[in-house]
Parts: structure tokens; C-alpha cells; sequence
């Protein structure tokens, strides 16, 4: 069996299905390309065949991309010279590609060849839209919700299939630039207005709309505008008075956006400036070139191995106990506040019932209403119709009334952040809900094995442990306590798939996973501040390293006060071995101060009467003087990054993390760490363990005993060894 079919019908329209085995969307593979080439061949050498029409056998897509797996294996068979094989095999892309757009066409007359056309049943994305624009007409089912672009930006490469060079010649630079840039997608109906696409149809017109274009296409009709005398590039290229303008505002943006730290859109830029000097095959080969330079960077590969491949994984199920299917029915959310709310809404919009409690009916009600404001934004913008807010809303019961929990096959509990109130409430639920019901709760701080102690059924007793908010943040830690059981886990990652979120599992310890890394991140921002490194130096240092937010920003954003209450909680249980005093004096001073951060428009950041940053507050001077030596750039980026890397490597020492796949993914959803690395144990890759250490040593001389190279990185700088070299092998496969 292949995954393309090729049927020819009585008035010689070709038909070539896509229909990718055992997979709901379909995936490009070798052998894909391979048969797909097979039937053009076919197709082209055929006098009776006319045309031909491109589709896919799945309902509501066309294809989802390419398997990104390939190009790891392409790189790692093809021996001594990875950079040669990468570029042959994508050229060999390119020829099939091309093979579609010139049709059999004679090269100097361009006619004689058979229009092929893309009948796209709904979504296309990156190879899936790469085919597409090699064929002369795309047209599209009125499907809202199909997503159609070229997202390849998003994990590190760019689109290397032919998209880059084939949008930007028929838009032009500057309107291909967030589709590119940006991995901008569109429905069908916007992707027509943009130009990215030829026609809409209503879905069951589709086929015979195509076959009704091939038949009366002329051969006018199948030249590429780029193949065509006389072409110019839409917009100009670049040394076209607005063409420069262009591309000179869009390095400029795309340094900004970037801060220079991502390959791809650097590399994306040269392939297209470049490209736009020179004829089409020419521009086709400088875009391979400029892809393998991405596929051969280590960034690259460290993106697609962990937003891509382990990502996928993890979602999959990678480390999920061998129990049966745990599937969510019915959901009860304790705690109706910032968080339950922002819970029952995912539940419930996942199709799963929910049940909302909070102490007063108003509480519980203020939450449903939650859910019912981010539908009615939805609405506005299109996403959402009425009956979708109706079935949703009528999902959630909101109520006072413990009972209403019966039934309940899991039970996510969200109240105050109290030791008292957290085991009240246990007791309350467990009185009520089904004896095999797990119970999970949503503590930050918490000790989950103590918070079970209330529990009656420790092994059905886990942490499920979101991030705010909740409907934005993707990653979900899931918290094994000591006596935590198979059940309990399966049931958490079946929760988290089916509201379609990213799960890592991780043992119970002082702030699990990722506000263990955090915390170290703002402590390390807020000390310089107090040592008198200049702030903006500090902020900027951050963002130069590919972080969302610099420490700064980011304590303003979760606020001081809450960065008050866990420093007190933290002193309180590590007594003299508490390593952050210093920090506390600033953090302290800013909350007595009233200066709690955004939520007070006043922080480490000034802000408008809007609530606008404004900059970094200038008082800040007066009460930390800057002092007259300022450290080196990178001495100020290393302390920001070992200071969550190494906590990160504790963890994985400590057996807190259990799986690195797991330790990189969670760092980059769950707090924006440098994407461009891969994550925290991929960057200590990309650097290698013996330069890690050695920047550890000259930290912990200059800074203390927090900067000192834990025991498992000196192993692997002695061994020679990396993190995905020692632990890939452990890790299950999904
Ligand atoms: P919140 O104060 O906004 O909400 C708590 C809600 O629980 C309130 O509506 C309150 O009325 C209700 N409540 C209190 N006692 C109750 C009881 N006995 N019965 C029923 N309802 C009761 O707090 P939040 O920010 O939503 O945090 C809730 C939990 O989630 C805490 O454990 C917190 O540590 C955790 N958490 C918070 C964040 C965050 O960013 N805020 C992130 C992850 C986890």
C-alpha cells in the first residue's frame, strides 16, 4: 500500500489521492515523494491524460507537512558529509516540484503542457502547501476551519520545499513576510483575500470544480508568472527603489524580533533577497543552500527535536503507564478563582463535563463567567458560533453544592493556596465522588505528598499543575507525590491530551519543574540589582539570549508580592541554608514600597495610566546605585542562564525529572526559555558539558556556591558525554 493513488477517468483528468496510512492527517515521507513523482511521470508521459488533479483522501485536510523525523535521518545517514546529503536530497524535492510547474511544457515555446491543480480539501500546511504552489491552480473547500500557510518558522527551519522562492515571486517580499516570517496562517476563505490560494468552493464542489479547471485550462494558464518573459518581481526587488525599502526594513525587523538568535529567519532573509537577483532555478538552489546552512545548525536541530519530535512525543503518551484508557467524562473544579476558572473552560471546551465549585454561588458563578468572556471574544473574531458557546457554557454547572460532584471521574482542585483549606476540601470531595475517581490538585507550592496525606486514596491522589493563563499556556506539569499510583497518571495525561495541552511528569519536590528554574532566573536578575549592575544591561542581556521576558519584566508580570510570599514560605522551610537574602532586601523593599508590578503599575518597570510599560523605573537608581564597573555582557548573560540550566540539571540528578525530553520541552512552553536552544539540556549540548563547567567554575569563584557544577555535568565534561548521547537511550519511545 502507498500513500498515493492514481485513478484516470474517461475525459482523461488524472486524479493522484493523498492518503497517508494509519494517520488522520497526511505526512510527507521519502516514499511519499517517491510515488508521488511516480504518478506525475505517469501522468505527463500519457497521451490520453489531459490534466490532473492533486487531492487527499482525508476529509477536512490536505496534508499536515512534512515528517520532520526525515530530516533528522537524512542528516544522520548521510555519513561524512551531512551538508551534501541534505542539499541532494532537497534538490531531489525541488526536481519533483518542478517536474509539477513545468508539466511537460516545452522550456522555449512554454506550451504543450497539462495543467495540474491542487484540490485542497481543507488544511495545508508546509509541504502540504509547498505541493500546492508548484501546481498552477489552487483551489481550496470553504472549510473555516482548515489552516493553510507555511508554519516551518515555528520549529526552528523555514519553508525549504520551493515555498519560500514560489510566495515571495507571487506576492512579493513584503506580503509573503508574515506568512513566512511569522508562519502566519489563514482559513481558506482569508488565504484566497491574501492571494495565497486561487478559488474557494463550497466542500462538495471541490472535485468537480478542479476537474472542470483542468479541462478548459489554456496553456497560458499553466505558466508561472516567474516563468513568463518580462516577469518583475510584485513590489519590487531589491535593487527596486521599494523593493530595497523592503528588504531593508525587514532585517532590520527581523534582527528586532529576534534579537539575531534565530538561524532560520536570518537564513529565510538570504534566500529570499538573494533569490529575488537571480532566475527561478537559480533562486530554487539558493534557497536548498540556505536550508541545509539551517538544517546544519544546531539550533535548528535542537528546535525540531523538542517542539517538534519530543513534543510530539510527550503528547503522545511517551511516558504514560501501561494502564487502560483513562479518558475524562466528567471533571469537577474546586475553586472557581483565576485558575479554576481558566480550568473549567479548557475542560469544557475539550466536550468535557464540569462541574464548578467555589465557596459562594456568586464565586462559582464569576468563573463560569469567565469561560462565557473568552467565548464571546471568540465570537467577535469568527472562531466561535453560537451554538459552540451554547454547548460549552452548558457543559459547566456552576455551584455551591458538594453533591453535584458525584459521578465525577476526576476531580482538579484549585482553591487558596492553604494547607488547611486544600485537606478541607479533600475530605468534602472524596465523601462524595466515586470510590476509583482520581484526585488531583493544582498547588504551586505545595508538597503534593503532604497535600495526599488528606486524601483516603493516596494512589489516586496526583498534582496536575498548570500555568497562568491557563487557556494560552500549553504545558501542563504533572506531579507524581510518593504514593501516587499508575491510575492517577494515566488519567492526568489522558486529562491533559484530551483538553490537547503538553504534559511532562515529574516526581514531587520543592516547586516541581518549572518554578524551579524560574525562581532562580528573577532571583539571579533582582541580586544584580542590588550588587548595582545597571537594569537595563540586566533586561537586556535577558532578551538577548532569545528570552520572552528579562527577569525584571517577568517578576513585574507574576507580581512582587507573590515573589514575597514564596521567598517567605521558602526561608521558613530551608531555615539557614537559604541562599537569598540579598534578593529578598530588593524584592522586600519594592513591596513595602507598593510597587507589586504590573498588576500596580508600579515595579522594577514604570508603567502609563493604561497600564503600558514605560520603561524601567528610574527610581531604581536611587534606591540600588549602579555601580561605576559594570560586569561584561556575557558574565551577566552566563549568571542569568546557569542560574536556571543548572537547576535544571539538579532536577535530572535529583530524579525530579525523569526524562530530558521532558526537562526541554517544559522549559520552553512552560516558561519561554530560549526556544532557539531546544532547551535548557540542548543548549548544554550545543555548548558542550566541558565549556559548561568550565563557565560554572568561573561563576562559582566570582559568585558563590550556587553557580557550582553539579556532579552529573562534571561526569559528562569528564566523559566527553552530552545529555542526549547518555540519555536518549533510557527514554521510552512514544
Ligand atoms: P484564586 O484566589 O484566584 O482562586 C481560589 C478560589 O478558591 C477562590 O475563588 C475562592 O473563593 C475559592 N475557594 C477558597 N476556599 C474554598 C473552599 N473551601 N471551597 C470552594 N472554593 C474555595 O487563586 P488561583 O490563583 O486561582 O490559585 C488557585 C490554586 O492554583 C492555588 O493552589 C495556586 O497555588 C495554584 N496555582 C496558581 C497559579 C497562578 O498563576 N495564580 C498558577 C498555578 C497554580
Amino acid at each position: 500500500m502507498t500513500d498515493f493513488t492514481y485513478s484516470v477517468d474517461a475525459d482523461g483528468v488524472a486524479t493522484i489521492t493523498w492518503d497517508t496510512q494509519g494517520k488522520s492527517m497526511n505526512v510527507m515521507n521519502q516514499q511519499g515523494f517517491l510515488d508521488l513523482e511516480a504518478h506525475i511521470d505517469a501522468a505527463l508521459a500519457d497521451n490520453k491524460v489531459k490534466g490532473v488533479i492533486i487531492t487527499s483522501g482525508k476529509e477536512g485536510s490536505f496534508a499536515g507537512g512534512m515528517d520532520l523525523n526525515i530530516i533528522a535521518k537524512m542528516k544522520e545517514s548521510a555519513g561524512d558529509d551531512p551538508a551534501r546529503g541534505l542539499f541532494e536530497g532537497v534538490m531531489g524535492m525541488h526536481a519533483i516540484l518542478r517536474k509539477i510547474e513545468r508539466a511537460g511544457m516545452d522550456p522555449k515555446t512554454l506550451k504543450g503542457g497539462k495543467p495540474i491543480v491542487a484540490a485542497l480539501p481543507g488544511t495545508a500546511l508546509g509541504i502540504g502547501f509547498e505541493i500546492p504552489l508548484s501546481c498552477h491552480r489552487i483551489i481550496a473547500a470553504d472549510n473555516p476551519k482548515a489552516k493553510i500557510g507555511l508554519p516551518e518558522i515555528m520549529v526552528g527551519i523555514f519553508p525549504g520545499a520551493g515555498g519560500t522562492t514560489r510566495l515571495v515571486r507571487k506576492m512579493g517580499a513584503m506580503a509573503a513576510a508574515p506568512f513566512l516570517l511569522e508562519g502566519k496562517l489563514s482559513d481558506p476563505k482569508k488565504a484566497k483575500a491574501a492571494g495565497l490560494i486561487d478559488e474557494v468552493v463550497a466542500p462538495d464542489e471541490l472535485l468537480s470544480r478542479a476537474r472542470e479547471w483542468v479541462l478548459a485550462a489554456k496553456d497560458t494558464d499553466i505558466v508561472k508568472p516567474w516563468d513568463a518573459k518580462g516577469y518583475k518581481m510584485p513590489g519590487g526587488a531589491p535593487y527596486h527603489p521599494a523593493g530595497f525599502m523592503t528588504f531593508v526594513g525587514a532585517s532590520a525587523m527581523v534582527h528586532g524580533k529576534t534579537q539575531g538568535v534565530y538561524p532560520a529567519a536570518k537564513a529565510l532573509l538570504g534566500a529570499v533577497y538573494e533569490g529575488a537577483l537571480v532566475p527561478f532555478d537559480a533562486a530554487i538552489r539558493i534557497e536548498a543552500r540556505w536550508f541545509t546552512h539551517v538544517l546544519m545548525n544546531p539550533s535548528s536541530s535542537a528546535m525540531i527535536r523538542s517542539l517538534f519530535i519530543n513534543k510530539e512525543a510527550l503528547e503522545k503518551g511517551a511516558n504514560r503507564p501501561d494502564v487502560a484508557d483513562q479518558k475524562v467524562a466528567k471533571v469537577g473544579v474546586l475553586g472557581a478563582g483565576m485558575m479554576g476558572a481558566g480550568i473549567a473552560y479548557v475542560s469544557a471546551n475539550a466536550g468535557i463535563e464540569v462541574v464548578l465549585i467555589d465557596a459562594k454561588q456568586e464565586a462559582a458563578d464569576k468563573g463560569k463567567a469567565y469561560s462565557e468572556g473568552i467565548l464571546d471574544k471568540g465570537m467577535k473574531r469568527g472562531k466561535v458560533t453560537a451554538e459552540k458557546k451554547a454547548e460549552v457554557l452548558g457543559r459547566i454547572n456552576a455551584t455551591t453544592d458538594y453533591a453535584a460532584l458525584q459521578g465525577c471521574d476526576l476531580i482538579v482542585e484549585a482553591v487558596f493556596e492553604d494547607m488547611k483549606v486544600k485537606a478541607e476540601v479533600t475530605a468534602k470531595t472524596e465523601a462524595v465522588i466515586p470510590s476509583d475517581a482520581i484526585f488531583a490538585t493544582n498547588t504551586s507550592t505545595l508538597p503534593i505528598s503532604d497535600l495526599a496525606k488528606a486524601s483516603k486514596r493516596p494512589e489516586q491522589f496526583i498534582g496536575i499543575h498548570f500555568f497562568s493563563p491557563v487557556d494560552k499556556m500549553m504545558l501542563v506539569e504533572i506531579i507524581k507525590g510518593k504514593e501516587t499510583g499508575d491510575v492517577a497518571v494515566a488519567k492526568a495525561l489522558d486529562f491533559v491530551r484530551q483538553i490537547r495541552k503538553t504534559p511532562i511528569v515529574v516526581n514531587d519536590a520543592r516547586f516541581f519543574y518549572a518554578n524551579r528554574c524560574i525562581i532562580p532566573y528573577i532571583n539571579e536578575g533582582i541580586r544584580m540589582v542590588s550588587e548595582g549592575v545597571e537594569p537595563a544591561l540586566i533586561e537586556n542581556a535577558a532578551k538577548l539570549l532569545g528570552f520572552p521576558l528579562g527577569p525584571l519584566q517577568l517578576v513585574d508580570e507574576t507580581s512582587i508580592d507573590l515573589g514575597v510570599k514564596i521567598a517567605k514560605a521558602t526561608k521558613a522551610a530551608m531555615g539557614d541554608a537559604y541562599p537569598d537574602s540579598a534578593v529578598d532586601e530588593v524584592l522586600f523593599a519594592m513591596a513595602d514600597k507598593g510597587r507589586l508590578g504590573r498588576k500596580s503599575s508600579a515595579g522594577f518597570y514604570a508603567y502609563d495610566e493604561k497600564g503600558g510599560r514605560t520603561g524601567l523605573w528610574d527610581g531604581l537608581s536611587a534606591e540600588y546605585p549602579v555601580a561605576d564597573a559594570q560586569p561584561d555582557l556575557h558574565e551577566v548573560q552566563h549568571r542569568l542562564m546557569m542560574a536556571q540550566v543548572l537547576e535544571a540539571v539538579r532536577a535530572l540528578q535529583e530524579g525530579v525529572l525523569e526524562d530530558i525530553r521532558e526537562g526541554d520541552v517544559g522549559a520552553i512552553l512552560g516558561w519561554g526559555f530560549a526556544p532557539w536552544s531546544g532547551g535548557p539540556f540542548s543548549w548544554l549540548d550545543i555548548i558542550g558539558a566541558e565549556r559548561a563547567v568550565a563557565i560554572c567554575d568561573g561563576l562559582e569563584a566570582g559568585h558563590g556556591p550556587r553557580f557550582a557544577a553539579p556532579k552529573l555535568l562534571r561526569d559528562l565534561a569528564a566523559q566527553g558525554d552530552t545529555f542526549y548521547g547518555r540519555f536518549t537511550q533510557t527514554a521510552k519511545a512514544a
